[in-house]
């Protein structure tokens, strides 16, 4: 696509791949806090396989607590905020020359619900310089509310110059990324390798934007 100004990314699972080792561990200790608040449901091996499959479906972890009448969510956080994810994390030569490659020709943000200090550890794990991003919103930001709501990316819209119908936004998130970008009128992409009702783009992986953008 031609006109294209901006792109914005997501960080977990997009400007790194999925770790399935890591992924295993956030939902086990999920499962664990889950069978404390409803040990109806079975044990911590049973509510595991059953917060995967709600998880697989509604692809957001509130959107399971809900599901399951689970009103107190704010062990989330701390389950995906998993320190561990930091020993998982090395850069990854084909994401930093694509951002490079992105940078000489657009305007490139980040928007993530991660908390700022854990973010920047992650991105310094990657090698990903924060000098790539002219914008950066964190989940602990003043105001921030979760991505899915929708506020930040009307904020970002609002607070810069960022014309959003030449703008992209990437993530691996129907919820969290491609719905509320979407909203703000945003062109989106997303990482899946499902085909899912939603984004204009899907892509499996962050090379494909070369094509979106037109770099090739
Ligand atoms: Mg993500």
């Amino acid at each position: 696509m031609t006109g294209l100004k901006a792109i914005g990314f997501d960080l977990d699972n997009t400007l790194y791949l999925p770790i399935d080792e890591l992924n295993g561990m956030i939902r086990r200790d999920i499962a664990k806090e889950v069978v404390k608040r409803k040990p109806g449901l079975g044990d911590v091996n049973e509510v595991f396989e059953l917060c995967c499959e709600q998880y697989d479906i509604l692809q957001s972890w509130s959107a399971v607590l809900a599901a399951l009448e689970i009103k107190d969510t704010s062990f989330i956080e701390a389950c995906t905020s998993n320190e561990n994810i930091l020993e998982f994390l090395s850069p990854d030569d084909d994401v930093c020359r694509l951002l490079d490659e992105l940078t000489i020709h657009f305007t490139m943000f980040l928007v993530t619900n991660s908390p700022r200090e854990f973010a920047l550890e992650k991105l310094e794990k990657l090698a990903i310089t924060t000098e790539y991003f002219s914008e950066m919103r964190f989940g602990d930001d003043s105001n921030a509310t979760p991505k899915s709501d929708g506020a930040v990316f009307a904020r970002l819209i609002e607070e810069t110059d960022m014309v959003p119908s030449r703008t992209i936004f990437v993530g691996d998130s129907l919820r969290s990324d491609i719905l509320p970008a979407k909203a703000a009128s945003m062109i989106t992409a997303m990482i899946s390798d499902t085909r899912v009702e939603g984004p204009d783009y899907i892509i499996s992986r962050l090379a494909e934007l070369r094509g979106i953008c037109s770099l090739v």
